[in-house]
């Protein structure tokens, strides 16, 4: 069967195998943007919605690349300048957890665990780290920019400073600042088995699917079953979810009231 048959209903779920990795390919030239879009329309007969979708991300690397084309400073200045003035903090110990996969919050750490060995993150995951970086922890985006500019395979100019201004609310068209991604509920939603975060936190593959996105709940006795001690061999939460949301709630209403 064609991979891209499912790629409309499947493409967010990180444990699948559902989208084309052929990103680091378009992006060395390996293969043209136009080889890319015709041949997905080739599979048009198995489900004209899938291939749209996927065209459609065609379009957003298309858009990503006019945008730097005419925005040079893209990957280092925010699209929408006011934005220059945003309150962001430098904290070079969270970032290093962010970076190593220690973080204490399940999918995020699965994903920066799969990006150091493979050079790729799902681009679900990117969106939940990325915004966990740039909101829940106020950090600069350029810093993040700069991880996967060092880490991926397909790091990518345009794209990545495109994605990581979308995230952080400054980039064109981007989202509003205050949608935050939950990454628990993002990970019960996106990996509700643990599949995906069992693979690259193995430490996590004896807790029930009930704690699997939340560790630190789950009761002494369940995390002693599944061989957890947190602190130890697997991280404390570096955030108080909501206290995060609501800095950077904060922080953004202080700022839009300037
Ligand atoms: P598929 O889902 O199969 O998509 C097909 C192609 O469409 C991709 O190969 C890519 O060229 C393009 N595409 C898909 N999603 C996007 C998108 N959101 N924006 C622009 N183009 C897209 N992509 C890069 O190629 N290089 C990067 O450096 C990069 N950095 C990113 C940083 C952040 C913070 C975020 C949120 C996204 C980033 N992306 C980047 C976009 C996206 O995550 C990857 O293109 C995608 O995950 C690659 O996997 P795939 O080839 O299987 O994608």
């Amino acid at each position: 069967m064609n991979r891209i048959t499912h790629y409309d209903t499947e493409r967010n779920f990180p444990d699948k195998n559902a989208t084309s990795h052929l990103s680091p390919y378009l992006h060395f030239g390996n293969i043209s943007i136009t080889q890319a879009f015709e041949a997905s329309g080739l599979a048009e007969q198995h489900s004209n919605k899938s291939t749209l979708s996927f065209q459609r991300e065609l379009g957003w690397r298309e858009f990503s690349g006019h945008l730097l084309f005419h925005f040079t400073e893209l990957p280092e200045k925010p699209f929408r300048t006011n934005f220059t003035a945003f309150p962001r903090r430098e904290d070079p110990v969270a970032l290093r957890a962010w970076q190593t996969g220690k973080t204490g919050f399940p999918l995020i750490d699965a994903g920066m665990r799969q990006l150091w060995p493979t050079g790729w993150i799902h681009n679900r995951v990117r969106m939940v780290a990325a915004s966990f970086l740039v909101k829940h922890l106020l950090i600069p985006w350029q810093q993040g920019q700069a991880w996967f500019w060092d880490t991926l395979v397909d790091a990518d100019l345009a794209n990545n400073a495109a994605g990581w201004q979308w995230i952080a609310g400054c980039g064109a068209d981007a989202a509003p600042y205050f949608r935050i991604f939950t990454p628990v509920l993002q990970g019960q939603k996106f990996d509700p088995h643990g599949t995906y975060v069992k693979r690259w936190a193995p430490e996590l593959t004896k807790l029930p699917d009930r704690y699997l996105h939340t560790p630190w709940i789950a009761p002494t006795e369940v995390l002693q079953r599944a061989g957890i001690t947190l602190g130890s061999n697997y991280p404390t939460p570096l955030i108080d979810l909501a206290e995060g949301r609501k800095r950077a709630l904060t922080a953004f209403n202080q700022f839009n009231q300037r």
